[in-house]
Parts: C-alpha cells; sequence; structure tokens
C-alpha cells in the first residue's frame, strides 16, 4: 500500500523539525505557516506549498498541526479556510498542547465532516523534534493509532492513552506541570546552594545520583541555566497556557491544585520580569535577584 498524503500546518519550533523528518522520510508532503520563511526551507526538502489550512486539506489525507494556542487550533481546524472545508483530510492529527476541552470540541465539529480527530501532544521540546525522539500521547479510535504509527514513529516514541478524545490532552498538561514544577522548586534549591557556597555542578551531579534527580536537574539545568544560555527553547508565554490549561481543567474537575497554583504564579512573575518570549529557564533569575546571588556560569554541556 501506497503511503498516505500529509499535509503540516504550523512549522515552529516544534513543527518545522517534525516536518523535515517526515519530509526526510520520503512522504507526500503539503505545508502551510504564516512564516514564508519556515515554508520556503520545507519547499527546499521537497514539500508543496499551500496558501492556507483548507488547501493543505485538500491536498492531504492526513493533516497535522503544531500550533501555538487552542483559539489557533480550533480557527486552523473549523474557522473559514479552515481543515473541515478540505476535499481530501480524513485525519487531523494536533500535536498542539490545547489540552482536553478544545480537542472535544475540535473532534464533535470534525466528525460531522467524517474527518477523525487525533489528540497527539508531544513532549521532548525542539532537540526530541529534530532527533525524531519525542514522546508522543495519542488518544483516538484504535484503527485510527494503527494507520498513523508508521508515521508517528519517524517523530518518536508513541504511547497510546486510550480511545476518547482529550485523553492525550489531559496526559500532556499533568505531564508538563510535573516537569515545570520540578523546574521551579529545582532552581529554588540551586540557588539556595550557591548562598550557603555549594559549587552548581557538584549539586547537579549529586541530585542526579540521589533522590532529587528530575528532567530539570538531569537536562534543563545543565543545558540551559548554568552556562547562563536560558535557550532551552521552550517559552514562559506558551509554559503558562500549559500551566493554565491545566489547572482551569483541574478546578473544573474539582481538583485543588496547591502546588500547581504556586508555580503558576512564578511563572506569571517570569513573565513580568523577561516577558512573554523570554525561556521558562529564566524562572532562575528572578529566584537569584530576590537572595541577591547568582549561579556562577560554566562551560555549556
Ligand atoms: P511556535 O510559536 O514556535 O510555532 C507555532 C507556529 O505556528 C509558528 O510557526 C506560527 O507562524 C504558526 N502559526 C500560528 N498561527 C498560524 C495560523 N493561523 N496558520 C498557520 N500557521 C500558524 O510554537 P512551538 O514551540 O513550535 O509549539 C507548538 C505547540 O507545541 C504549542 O502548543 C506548544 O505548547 C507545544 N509544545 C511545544 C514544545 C516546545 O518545547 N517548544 C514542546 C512540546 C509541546
Amino acid at each position: 500500500m501506497s503511503n498516505p498524503s500529509i499535509g503540516f500546518i504550523g512549522l515552529g519550533t516544534m513543527g518545522e523539525p517534525m516536518a523535515t523528518r517526515l519530509a526526510q522520510a520520503g512522504y507526500d508532503l503539503t505545508v502551510s505557516d504564516l512564516n514564508e520563511a519556515a515554508v520556503e526551507r520545507l519547499v527546499a526538502l521537497g514539500a508543496k506549498r499551500a496558501s492556507d489550512p483548507t488547501a493543505v486539506a485538500s491536498q492531504a489525507e492526513i493533516v497535522f498541526a503544531s500550533l501555538p494556542t487552542p483559539d489557533v487550533v480550533q480557527k486552523v481546524a473549523l474557522g473559514d479556510q479552515g481543515v473541515a472545508s478540505g476535499s481530501k483530510v480524513r485525519v487531523f492529527v494536533d500535536l498542539s498542547t490545547t489540552g482536553p476541552r478544545t480537542a472535544k470540541l475540535v473532534a464533535e465539529a470534525l466528525a460531522r465532516n467524517d474527518i477523525i480527530a487525533v489528540d497527539c501532544p508531544v513532549s521532548g521540546g525542539a532537540a526530541g523534534a529534530q532527533k525524531g525522539t519525542l514522546a508522543l500521547m495519542v488518544s483516538c479510535p484504535t484503527p485510527t493509532h494503527d494507520e498513523l504509527l508508521p508515521i508517528l514513529n519517524h517523530l518518536g516514541k508513541v504511547i497510546f492513552c486510550g480511545e476518547a478524545p482529550g485523553l492525550g490532552q489531559t496526559m500532556k498538561l499533568v505531564n508538563n506541570l510535573v516537569s515545570v514544577t520540578a523546574l521551579a522548586v529545582s532552581s529554588e534549591a540551586l540557588v539556595m546552594g550557591v548562598k550557603a557556597g555549594l559549587d552548581p555542578q557538584i549539586m547537579l551531579d549529586v541530585f542526579n545520583a540521589g533522590s532529587g534527580r528530575n528532567s530539570a536537574t538531569a537536562d534543563k539545568l545543565p543545558r540551559a541555566v548554568l552556562p547562563r544560555t536560558f535557550d532551552f527553547g521552550f517559552s514562559t508565554a506558551l509554559s503558562l497556557k500549559d500551566t493554565r490549561l491545566c489547572l482551569d481543567e483541574a478546578e473544573a474537575m474539582g481538583v485543588p491544585m496547591p502546588v500547581g497554583s504556586a508555580v503558576r504564579q512564578v511563572l506569571n512573575m517570569t513573565r513580568a520580569a523577561f516577558g512573554d518570549n523570554a525561556d521558562f529557564t529564566r524562572m532562575v533569575c528572578l529566584i537569584e535577584q530576590w537572595a541577591g546571588v547568582e549561579v556562577p556560569t560554566t562551560a555549556k554541556k
């Protein structure tokens, strides 16, 4: 059986490297983004250009989206010139972090046009997108999962979360809450240790050999904080969006999250101090300001 035609909408930090991997794997690919330079780079790899989401969905059976926020995903999927109006599309795969409510809303609306919606939020950052080592949290009908698997395997490890729309998105929201909470508390610990006279590299060595190990001590702090590059590749605005989506969902479900609420305020303060586009690892600089101490620079790992 020949490979299905693929569309890709949203060629940003995550979308461009994922679309690049699919182009390099030889798929018949049609792309669209508001950023012409990103479209040009995919066209140079053999992809076709489409003017809007409807045009993508009239060229491709399976349409992927990697877009910033729930409202953009809803507009691209269901709005004027949206995916829903495409003549060829059968499956819409949302790789963005949009939350379960948007996933359910989009799935119900697309079902009216016989288009199957797939939750497929991803974890692993820009580096994981480039290397094809993302974690992909998929929820959709099982036959659709089976059809998508050979394509998704080019992007990373597929973890099937169930058939109901929204399950993959819920998994992603709680994953990111755990990740950003680990970053916040590890940043506090690092600054305290430095103020007490500990070497930050020794602190990371101990955390990573011991019970304090987490994704911040193992990756974010050595890669983006100790070298003071603050370039992990995830913006404060996007992290705040994910945390807000998670807490709103938890509140609607009657699940109190006091720790998550505190982390949300840390992100709000990081945004107020450094702006929407600042990398979320910048939160360590806030704690440094309050503590009156700076974590010393080391060479980039
Ligand atoms: P980004 O802002 O870098 O990319 C978004 C892209 O969408 C941009 O290229 C933008 O031009 C394009 N776009 C916006 N509106 C559009 C429209 N109407 N039509 C076509 N294109 C449009 O964001 P990102 O960091 O790549 O994140 C994308 C999604 O993945 C977000 O939901 C984010 O939360 C999630 N995510 C990001 C990371 C990360 O480390 N950056 C990790 C996991 C998940």
